[in-house]
């Protein structure tokens, strides 16, 4: 049996080793390394295969979250509400742009952010909104964009997890995560559900002002040239990124398909334990499977966690402090705040791994193992 790891990237790679190649030499004989034409080519097919009007590359995720609150035009000390059971960039930004993070609790079922909770923090300084997809999970966005819309609220979606993932409205439509609210914004971190080979992100809308200030943000704050409007940044998705993404983004289905799989396994391995509540899956959201997370019920993490080790069974805590209780916002009095859906679940998730190689002997060594503990 190959070993196991939370994301292999390796085997990944050597399916699509030739083509993958071929498109880096590619670049490097064109030489066109920054801005080159497979960035224009990616940034045009993704734009297709998320029907989304507008798609603005950039240097990484954090990066896409930070220029489309700058495109926001928000002023120091407004209010971005955010969950805090999330990666830390999510809220790092808000904070760097000398905004203030408000932090909202999550749904117990689906790790997202919870409207009633929403709903709650909202005030006349709410300048923007920043559900996160998590998981690969896709927040409630009908209810998300009822409350921002009730409030004329932009809303930044953090899809840096659910790219591909669909969501579906109450009269049947469907949606791609990121393309709902007035900005999405996604990464493409190696071990993300559409992962280049370094860093890389970007920036979607449907709206053409919008697009355009992001886009000159992005190119420290100049449409043209050496002639600058406003105070921007330097953040570019690389052409030999833009390469390989354009290898990898007609497998982004496919890799989903193999994500769903592996966490169909996992379910109906765990689906008469007691002590473990499977991943849910709401009726509006097509889930893709960034993480495999559950929740443990009367169960020693640590000595599950150590167990697993012992096995050669690698798994992960996403994440073990929320984000309102980093030290980093202590400042903030964050930590005053209560969210008891968040708290309850950071003390009981546990991600397995969960890729698109993962093989079915691997499968059945990973939950025999985690049965064996679980049920001892
Ligand atoms: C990975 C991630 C980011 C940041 O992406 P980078 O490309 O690493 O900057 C932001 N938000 C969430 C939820 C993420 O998982």
């Amino acid at each position: 049996m190959r070993a196991i790891q939370m994301v292999d990237l390796k085997s990944q790679y050597h399916k699509i080793k030739p083509e993958v190649d071929k498109a880096i030499l590619d670049v490097l004989e064109s030489s066109a390394f920054i801005n080159g034409k497979p960035v224009q080519d990616f940034s045009d097919a993704l734009a297709g295969y998320l029907d989304v009007k507008h798609v603005i590359p950039c240097a990484n995720g954090t990066d896409a979250l930070q220029i489309s609150l700058m495109a926001l035009g928000l002023r120091p000390g407004d209010e971005v509400i955010t969950p805090s059971f999330t990666f830390i960039a999510t809220a790092e930004v808000i904070a760097l742009l000398n905004y203030k993070p408000v932090f909202v609790d999550v749904d117990k079922d689906t790790f997202c952010m919870d409207v009633e909770s929403l709903k709650k923090a909202i005030t006349p300084n709410t300048k923007a909104i920043v559900p996160v997809h998590l998981y690969g999970h896709t927040a409630n966005m009908e209810e998300v964009m009822k409350v921002a819309n009730e409030h004329n609220i932009p809303v930044v979606e953090d899809t840096a997890q659910a790219i591909g993932a669909d969501y579906i409205f109450s009269d049947g439509q469907r949606k791609k995560a990121g393309t709902i609210g007035t900005f999405g914004a996604t990464s493409f971190f190696p071990s993300k559900n559409l992962g280049c080979y370094g860093d890389g992100g970007a920036i979607f809308t449907n709206d053409d002002e919008l697009a355009h200030k992001a886009k000159i943000i992005a190119a420290h704050g100049a449409a043209k040239r050496y002639y600058h409007e406003i105070v921007g940044v330097n953040s570019r998705l690389d052409t030999v990124q833009a390469a390989v993404l354009n290898i990898k983004l007609p497998l982004l289905d496919s890799y989903i398909d193999e994500r769903i799989k592996a966490a169909n396994y996992y379910d109906n391995a765990f689906a008469s334990s007691k002590h473990i509540k499977t991943p849910f899956r709401a009726k509006y959201c097509k889930h893709v499977f960034h993480q495999y997370t559950m929740q443990l019920e009367d169960v020693d993490r640590n000595g599950l966690q150590e167990y697993l080790q012992s096995k050669s069974i690698p798994s992960m805590l996403y994440y073990p402090v929320p984000a309102h209780k980093q030290q980093m916002f202590s400042s903030y009095g964050s930590a005053d705040v209560h969210l008891p859906n968040t708290d309850y679940l950071t003390s009981r998730v546990l991600s397995l791994p969960m890729h698109t190689e993962l093989e079915e002997e691997q499968l059945q060594y990973i939950t025999s193992s985690v049965l064996e503990y679980v049920n001892q």
